[in-house]
């Protein structure tokens, strides 16, 4: 059996990275790991299937029992990672897929040298406005605060190991699937998606000028 792998996904609000991953899960068998959030559930989210929902001071004591692989603010709320499900499924052989913002990533790259970050893009910011818009999950003033940020996200896509566009789905979870079975078998197989490839680093380019 080949050694477990540590994959973290990120991607600004709205590029449709749960649409992706919840696809790729019917085929994929990965541990997702459950995230600790301030924020308040939305509406149709599960406490412990979605995120653990749980206010500032436990949030601040999970900190201080160094009870998280990593931890970021993100529009005005706080996100970590448990540290022990993650840690106990890479010993036990299976692989593990954290979904979390890029102050986070680059927290777990640091840690885990050999995990595997992968940056889900959409076309343009206006796309993400448009798409978080149709979700409806969030107020007009939340869905503006996030599609703010989300030129600063892309921005750090240039240091991801890997790139994928979500413009059509279909392809979106095939082009997540070759690059999760590359990273896995380390063929080189999903090369032209690294984030260092001049086509990736021009589709980057094209993304931010399109803001
Ligand atoms: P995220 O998890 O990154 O915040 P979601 O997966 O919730 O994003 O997707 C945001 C919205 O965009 C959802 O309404 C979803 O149905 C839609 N969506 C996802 N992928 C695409 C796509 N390729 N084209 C058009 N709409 C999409
Ligand atoms: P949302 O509120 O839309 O669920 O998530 C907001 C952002 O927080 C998303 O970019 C999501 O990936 C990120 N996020 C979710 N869980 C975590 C986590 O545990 N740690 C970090 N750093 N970010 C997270």
């Amino acid at each position: 059996m080949s050694e477990a792998r540590l994959f973290v996904i990120s991607a600004p609000s709205g590029c449709g990275k749960g649409t992706i991953l919840k696809e790729v899960f019917k085929d994929i068998d990965v541990y997702y790991s459950v995230s600790c959030t301030t924020r308040k559930p939305r509406e149709g989210e599960a406490d412990g299937k979605d995120y653990f929902f749980v206010d500032k001071r436990k949030f601040n004591k999970l900190i201080k029992e160094d009870g998280f692989l990593e931890y970021a603010e993100f529009v005005e709320n706080k996100y970590g990672t448990p540290k022990a499900p993650v840690l106990e499924n890479l010993a036990a052989g299976r692989d593990v897929i954290l979904e979390i913002e890029t102050q986070g990533a680059f927290q777990v790259k640091e840690k885990m040298p050999e995990s595997v970050l992968i940056f889900i893009l959409a076309p343009s910011v206006s796309e993400i406005r448009r798409r978080l818009f149709k979700r409806a999950t969030e107020s007009e003033d939340v869905i503006e605060g996030r599609v703010s940020k989300a030129a600063g996200e892309i921005q750090k896509a240039f240091k991801y190991d890997y790139v994928i566009m979500n413009d059509e789905l279909e392809k979106a979870v095939e082009d997540f699937k070759t690059v999760y079975n590359s990273a896995r078998n380390g063929d080189g197989s999903a090369d032209r998606f690294r984030a260092d490839n001049e086509d990736t680093v021009n589709m980057i380019n094209e993304v931010l000028e399109n803001a």
